[in-house]
Formats: structure tokens, C-alpha cells, sequence
């Protein structure tokens, strides 16, 4: 499969015989997943579509997403997989209007092989690079232009039309996507831009932050770091604004603090100075498992050194009571190991920071957009779609499917205005 992309600024579309250019129907910033998912429906609908993208090829991230297989979408699917500042429903209509079977109808078409992974998540089986050229390929096939090294600096209106200029280009254009991402992963091309390009609009921003990205531990926690490199099955419990959000998953230690998807999904939800509560044995009756009649001759440390790494057993377990025979603890001892084990509380120090986080919670407010469409509230014909808006998806591929159903909801309007 194989796509060609301009590589500089374009023209500035036809003339209108008036010796202005006509503008176009729709310019959209931005070449990532949401940018071109939109681009390729409107040019689908018969729209004249504009596509500008600052890097020298599109899809950088979606490129790079899943460990390069994109986890694009999830067979769960709903707002509860979803942050919002704002409206918590914001989501739902986009999601309601895009299904996961028709993503998965669309790679079907494209003839990309998938497959179903652990919780729902559904992957590529081959590069997610071979996603970009269909996207790609599509764009061009329904007469989208797509102009790559094209950095759109500022964008303005004057009555009906959007002047958007740049690097050596000026184009107009009757409506505005903005799908530029955000200031995650910088190595794939994540920048601010896009915010202070919103807010040059008159659109306000959420305090972005880093999110799914690993949380850090103190120095007093160090003794968790020395496992670094052990990875295993957790339940991680936290309260979020009084409601309590509950994951199974892996938890891996790293040398700086907690990582794997457990505290990447954690790391979305976690505020400052709340604790972490780990089940290190999930879905086992731990208290059970010391009562039983056959237990008491044991120790604490041997009965949890068969479910797992004995050096983590040894740090969870208290001093004076890992190593004596079971049948010798008071019911107090026993209430002691079980809520070590089961009730972990971890305080992390703190999050990795933008380099290390695969998205941006925070982004384009949601009280000033139209769920239904993506549209401003404040500025008719000016939309924003992907993750420059304050939606960020679990670990799991609900972004890359909030990319594709934010963008569907804008190109639907687009195609009826
Ligand atoms: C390592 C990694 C792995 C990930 N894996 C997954 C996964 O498996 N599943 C999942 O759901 N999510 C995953 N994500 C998140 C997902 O990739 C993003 O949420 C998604 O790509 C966002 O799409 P977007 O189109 O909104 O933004 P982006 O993909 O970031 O695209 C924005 C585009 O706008 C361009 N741009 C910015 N400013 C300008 C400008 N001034 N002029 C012109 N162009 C501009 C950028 O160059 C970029 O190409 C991952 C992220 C990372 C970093």
C-alpha cells in the first residue's frame, strides 16, 4: 500500500474567478488519527477538504500506538471509560453515533487483520503504520488535499470565512477542525500548539496534565523500587471525587515507582496526596486462605511466596509476624497480614511527566463545544475534535476510539451545513 503526500505548503485553492482564491469548505489542522479519520468522511460526503499537518508525514503517534499494532478501539465501550471535567456525558453521543463494530467494520474494509485482546482491547495484528497509509490512501482517493510540513500559526475570522496562515501559506476556508493534539509524548510530535491556538479563538482550556503515564514513588518507598522489573496481577482501588474506581490488571515496578497498565489506568484518575489501594492477591480469599484448618503449621511468608515473587512477600508482610507459624498469630496479627496483602495502601509522590505519558488529561473545555458535533458554542463553523478536547480515554484504545468518534461527529455535521 502506498500514499504520496505533498511535502510543502500548497496552493491556495481554486480561484473564484474574482482573483481570490474560493475558499474551501473545510480546513483541518492537524494529520493524526482524529484529523484524518475527519478529513477522509468529510472528503468522502463531497466535500472540498484541506488537510494541514506540521510533520513531514501523518499519523506520527498513531503510528507508535499499541507498541506500533494501535489498540484502536475496545468491545467495552461508555462514558465510565472516559475523563470529563465538564459534562461526564459529554461523550455519549459521539460514542452512541460510533460504535466499536463500525471501527472494526471499517478495518474490515481496509482489509487491516485484528485481534481481540484481555479487556475488550482490540488490536492491529500488523503495523499500525499500514493504518496511517489507509487513512492516507483514503484522504487522497476522495480528493482531501493533504499538505505535510504545513505549521498553521494563526487562524481568524472575517464574516464567514476562516483566514488560517502559516509557514509560506494562506488558505480560507468556510470551516475549522482543529484535531492537534496535545503536549503528550513530545518525541512523536506533542505540542501546546493546539491549546493556544484554541485559546487564541476564544476558547478556554483545562489545565492539561499527563495521564496514562507511570506514578512515581517516594525515597522512603524505595524498597518497592528494588523489585523493579517485577510485573504482576493486581486489583488497584482509588477515590475520585467520592466515587471509588476499581482495576484489575498488571502492575509492573520500575526503578523510579509504579508502571503497567494498572497504574497507567490509576494514573488518570489519581490527585495528588490520595492513596493507592492494592490487592496483591487478586480474586483470592487471602483471610480464607490463613484460616484454613491444613494452613497453621505454615508461615505467612511460604503460604504467599506461592502466589508470588517471595522478595515481594517479604516486603509486603510485617517483621514480626512473616515468619511464625500461623496457628501462633492472634486474630489482630492475622487482620495485619490481610490488609497488608489485600489492602496495600501505596501514596505515590507524583506522575511521570509529559515525556512518558501516552495522553493529556485536560484540553479544550467542553462546556463551550456541542457534544453532538464537536462545534464551538462560540464560534459557529470552528470545531475540535481528538484529544486537544477535555476527553481522555482509559488505557485500553478509548482514545484512538474518541479520536475516531469525535472526528465522525464533526464530519457528519460538516456534511449537513
Ligand atoms: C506511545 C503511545 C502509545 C499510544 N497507544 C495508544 C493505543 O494503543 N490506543 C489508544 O487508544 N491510544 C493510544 N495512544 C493515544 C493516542 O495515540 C492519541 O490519543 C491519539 O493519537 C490522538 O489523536 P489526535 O488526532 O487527537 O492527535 P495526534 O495524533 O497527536 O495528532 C495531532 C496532529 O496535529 C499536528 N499538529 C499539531 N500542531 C500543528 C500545527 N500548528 N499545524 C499543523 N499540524 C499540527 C501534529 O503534528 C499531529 O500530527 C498512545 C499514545 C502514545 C504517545
Amino acid at each position: 500500500m502506498t500514499y504520496t503526500i505533498p511535502t510543502g505548503p500548497g496552493p491556495q485553492g481554486p480561484s473564484d474567478g474574482t482573483g481570490r482564491s474560493r475558499p474551501a469548505d473545510v480546513l483541518i489542522v492537524g494529520a493524526g488519527a482524529a484529523g484524518l479519520f475527519c478529513a477522509r468522511a468529510a472528503a468522502q460526503s463531497g466535500l472540498d477538504v484541506i488537510l494541514l499537518e506540521r510533520g513531514a508525514a501523518p499519523g506520527r503517534k498513531l503510528g507508535i500506538s499499541g507498541g506500533g499494532r494501535a489498540n484502536f478501539t475496545n468491545r467495552h465501550m461508555g462514558p465510565q471509560h472516559y475523563l470529563c471535567h465538564g459534562r461526564q456525558d459529554f461523550c455519549v453521543p459521539a460514542l452512541q453515533a460510533f460504535t466499536p463494530d463500525m471501527i472494526l467494520r471499517q478495518m474490515r474494509q481496509w482489509r487491516l487483520p485484528v485481534e481481540e485482546r484481555s479487556h475488550g482491547q482490540i488490536f492491529l495484528t500488523v503495523p499500525a503504520r499500514q493504518l496511517v497509509q489507509a487513512l492516507a490512501n483514503d484522504c487522497r482517493r476522495f480528493g482531501c488535499r493533504l499538505y505535510c510540513h504545513s505549521m498553521v500559526k494563526h487562524i481568524s475570522r472575517k464574516g464567514n470565512v476562516f483566514e488560517v496562515t502559516g509557514n509560506d501559506m494562506h488558505w480560507r476556508a468556510r470551516a475549522v477542525v482543529l484535531a492537534m493534539g496535545s503536549p503528550a509524548w513530545p518525541q512523536a510530535g506533542g505540542s501546546g500548539a493546539g491549546f493556544r491556538l484554541a485559546q487564541s479563538l476564544g476558547l478556554s482550556i483545562i489545565r492539561p496534565r499527563p495521564a496514562l503515564t507511570p506514578l512515581l514513588l517516594e525515597e522512603d518507598a524505595a524498597a518497592f523500587t528494588a523489585l523493579a522489573g517485577i510485573s504482576l496481577p493486581v486489583t488497584v482501588s482509588l477515590t475520585y471525587n467520592g466515587d471509588i474506581r476499581v482495576w484489575e490488571d498488571d502492575l509492573l515496578f520500575t526503578h523510579e515507582g509504579l508502571s503497567g497498565p494498572a497504574a497507567l489506568k490509576a494514573s488518570l484518575f489519581w490527585q495528588e496526596g490520595t492513596p493507592l489501594t492494592v490487592d496483591f492477591l487478586p480474586g483470592l480469599d487471602f483471610a480464607a486462605m490463613l484460616d484454613a484448618p491444613d494452613a497453621g503449621r505454615q508461615s505467612a511468608r511460604s503460604l504467599l511466596g506461592r502466589h508470588m515473587p517471595q522478595r515481594l512477600a517479604d516486603l509486603l508482610l510485617p517483621q514480626t509476624t512473616a515468619r511464625r507459624k500461623l496457628a501462633e498469630l492472634s486474630r489482630k496479627e492475622r487482620i495485619g497480614i490481610v490488609t497488608a496483602v489485600s489492602r496495600h495502601e501505596i501514596i505515590p509522590a507524583g506522575r511521570a511527566g509529559l515525556k512518558k505519558a501516552e495522553v493529556c488529561a485536560g484540553g479544550v473545555n467542553t462546556d463551550e463545544i456541542e457534544a453532538q458535533n464537536m462545534q464551538s458554542r462560540l464560534m459557529p463553523g470552528l470545531y475540535v475534535i481528538g484529544e486537544m478536547l477535555d476527553v481522555t480515554g482509559l488505557l485500553g484504545g478509548y482514545n484512538l476510539h474518541w479520536a475516531w468518534a469525535s472526528a465522525m461527529a464533526a464530519a457528519r455535521n460538516l456534511a449537513t451545513v
